[in-house]
């Protein structure tokens, strides 16, 4: 098929859209900045770290230059003297690998459950360790699972919990927000996120301020004070004070972003009724649908179709951690977590999509033999 023969192709996202709805926001934002003269750490920034806090019900949101800096400044800041290694599951995009990796530390794998796809208490326990000294806790696809015991059982063994929310933020389980359950939580303002900037951009938050004081420290050379530098580790790590005030205008409309987000899911898991592709519910708070992933084992066939129909689709991720040669991790066998990489398949999913695509998604899905 040859592009000029295509239909209009429904696209995994158009980041044009959220722009334009937000463009006169933005522009204040933009003149507010140039104004107070303050480009770094100023007014905007402090504004926005409260606000953050706030929306979370934690102690403090501290920004910092993107998601992996802030899984890396989050894991520096948790690890337990005398403990370096970092366990996570591989099926998350590499991310806290490459964070973990970055802090100096060694990274092993628990596999995942077959259901939320996250990890959870049957799947880590086993593995843990004196040696271990962080758990990341990715809650993929925007499914915040229930990590009470998991987090239960890891303090019992001296382990503190990391929760990458990079991908969650926003979602809540019994009123209790991501990133407010563990130790210390890491988030993205990447573009396409559920909350994203005009470019990069992420945050940590937490409920300590022994770990609050330390993460501020880090993300700025490890100086206590200016030049004082009195933390081993630190970097240089902020998120700008263009980016913060953008987030702001963002922040208060998550709630509703999050919505459209699950109604789309919604509308798919209704399509697919009876079809051959499996759809992931996100049908409550706890899910906040950053991605529409749907299950199938024969993902080259279906995708071939889809794309017939005008659907863009993505996945997320073809290749675990643990079998990427760039990271030459030590051979594991993780059954889940390998199965799931073969059948996972996303479809469009954008709060900014008309009525019209979500249709046209829907219409292809149902077309499926
Ligand atoms: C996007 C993402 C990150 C990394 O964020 P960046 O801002 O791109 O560094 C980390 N974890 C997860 C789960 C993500 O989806």
């Amino acid at each position: 098929m040859t592009q000029s023969l295509a239909p209009a192709v429904v696209p995994m996202n158009d980041l044009s859209r959220g722009i334009d709805r937000d463009r006169e926001d933005f522009a204040r934002v933009f003149d507010e900045v140039l104004a107070s003269g303050y480009v770094i750490m100023g007014p905007k920034h402090a504004a926005f770290e409260q606000e953050l806090a706030k929306y979370l019900g934690v102690l403090s949101a501290s920004g910092v230059a993107s998601g992996t800096d802030a899984l890396e400044i989050a894991i520096k800041a948790a690890m337990p003297a005398g403990r370096s290694i970092v366990m996570t599951a591989a099926n998350a995009g590499g991310y806290t690998t490459t964070a973990a990796r970055r802090a100096g530390y060694n990274v092993r794998y628990a596999d995942v459950d077959a259901n939320s796809m996250c990890l959870s208490v049957e799947t880590v326990e086993q593995h843990l360790s004196s040696e271990i000294g962080v758990v990341v806790v990715t809650h993929l696809y925007g499914n915040l699972t229930d990590i009470n015991e998991l987090v239960a059982v890891c303090h019992s063994h001296g382990v503190k919990v990391v929760e990458d929310c990079a991908q969650a933020i926003g979602a809540r389980l019994s009123g209790v927000a991501a990133g407010s359950i563990g130790d210390i939580a890491a988030t993205s303002f990447y573009p396409t996120k559920n909350l994203g900037a005009l470019g990069d951009g992420g945050a940590i938050f937490t409920n300590s301020e022994e770990l609050a004081v330390r993460v501020r420290e880090l993300r700025q050379y490890g100086w206590s004070s200016k030049y004082r530098v009195t933390r081993a580790g630190g970097t240089n790590s902020r998120l700008d004070e263009l980016q913060a005030g953008f987030l702001g205008v963002r922040l208060p409309l998550l709630d509703g972003l999050n919505e459209r987000r699950r109604s789309i899911v919604a509308s798919y898991v209704a399509a697919a009724m009876d079809g051959p592709l499996q759809v992931l519910p996100a049908a409550s708070a706890h899910h906040v649908a950053h991605l529409a992933v749907a299950l199938t084992d024969r993902r080259d066939e279906i995708r071939a179709a889809l794309s017939l129909g005008g659907v863009q689709t993505d996945v997320h991720f073809p290749v675990p951690d643990h079998l990427q040669p760039g990271f030459a991790a030590a051979a594991q066998s993780l059954p889940i977590t390998e199965r799931l990489a073969q059948e996972v398949l996303s479809l469009p999913c954008f709060p900014e999509m008309t009525d019209d695509e979500i249709d046209a998604v829907c219409t292809a899905i149902s077309a499926l033999r």
